[in-house]
């Protein structure tokens, strides 16, 4: 079997095509979507993340600023630009780009900023009520990966499903999500004892935990679904995830590649998230 590719660039391409006829009638009535991004340091990879998004919301008809500082910034100065965007009518989403400098704590940064601005749905409130199901904002990431499900006719409901990696960001919202969607979650982690095992009996498998080549095709349950989330940068520059592509194509029926997969989608959905809090904000 070879694996159907499924496209992040195509699938974010086409929900963008939407939102960007959105954000213009709200902008007929008045409300331009926008996002505010603000990243401490010169982390290259996170300055080009930050420079994809400014480019999303320029091609979608949506506001947005960066904010900029070096990595020797007092805190309180990122703080006070936070509570000002706050009150900033124009900005309806809110992004601190990660990682931070260490001597920040990133929770006092990201709790700053109003839970109806969380775009990334990072606040304690809003990870909360994702575990009640009722999320203000879905985390940009797993929220992408369940698009991918719902395009391509995944189906979900009695699945075995697996999530590599356990982080607050990216694995227990997708394994909280997938709960909702039905799937049986089991999430593994640097703790498991026999990653292959678990892997090899999801029908659904989500890998993201930041390892070259960790789950190779013989991990991998045939027929399954694989989306590989993380992103790994090779000694010749050029970027790859944690499922060895070559070998698990010939064994999945779906799977993501990188670059060009999860990529694109959280960077669609975060496009989502500001949209729909525009919107809110309109008819409030
Ligand atoms: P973290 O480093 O926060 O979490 C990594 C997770 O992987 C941890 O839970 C860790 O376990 C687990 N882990 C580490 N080693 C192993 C192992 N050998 N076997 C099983 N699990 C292991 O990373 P993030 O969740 O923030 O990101 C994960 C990856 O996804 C990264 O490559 C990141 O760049 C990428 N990413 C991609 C995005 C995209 O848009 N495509 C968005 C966000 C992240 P433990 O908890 O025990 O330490």
């Amino acid at each position: 079997m070879t694996a159907k590719i499924l496209d992040g660039k195509a699938l974010g391409q086409k929900l963008r095509a939407g939102f960007r006829q959105r954000a213009e009638a709200l902008a007929a009535q008045g409300t331009r979507p926008g996002l505010s991004v603000i990243l401490v340091g010169d982390d290259a990879a996170s300055r080009v993340y930050v420079r994809n998004k400014v480019n999303a919301c320029a091609q979608t008809c949506f506001h947005s600023e960066q904010h900029i500082y070096p990595a020797d910034v007092e805190v309180s100065a990122v703080l006070a630009k936070i509570a000002e965007l706050n009150a900033d009518p124009k900005i309806h989403g809110i992004l601190v780009q990660l990682p931070l400098p260490r001597r920040f704590d990133a929770g006092t940064v990201l709790e700053a900023i109003a839970p109806a601005k969380d775009v990334d749905g990072f606040r304690a409130e809003n990870v909360g009520a994702l575990i009640q199901g009722q999320p203000c904002f879905i985390p940009c990431t797993p929220y992408g990966v369940m698009k991918f499900f719902e395009d391509a006719g995944i189906p979900l409901k009695g699945q075995e499903a697996v999530v590599v990696g356990r982080s607050n960001i990216v694995g227990k919202p997708m394994a909280m999500l997938l709960m909702h969607a039905g799937a049986t979650v089991t999430v593994c982690h640097s703790q498991t004892r026999d990653l292959q095992a678990h892997c090899r009996r999801a029908d659904i498998l989500i890998a993201a935990v930041g390892k070259t080549g960790l789950i190779t095709g013989a991990m991998i349950k045939p027929g399954a679904a694989v989306i590989d989330v993380g992103i790994n940068r090779l000694a010749d520059g050029k970027l790859c995830g944690d499922v060895d592509f070559a070998s698990a194509r010939e064994v999945a029926a779906f799977i993501t590649p990188v670059p060009g997969g999860v990529g694109p989608m959280t960077i669609t959905m975060l496009l989502a998230n500001t949209l729909e809090s525009a919107e809110r904000a309109a008819s409030a």
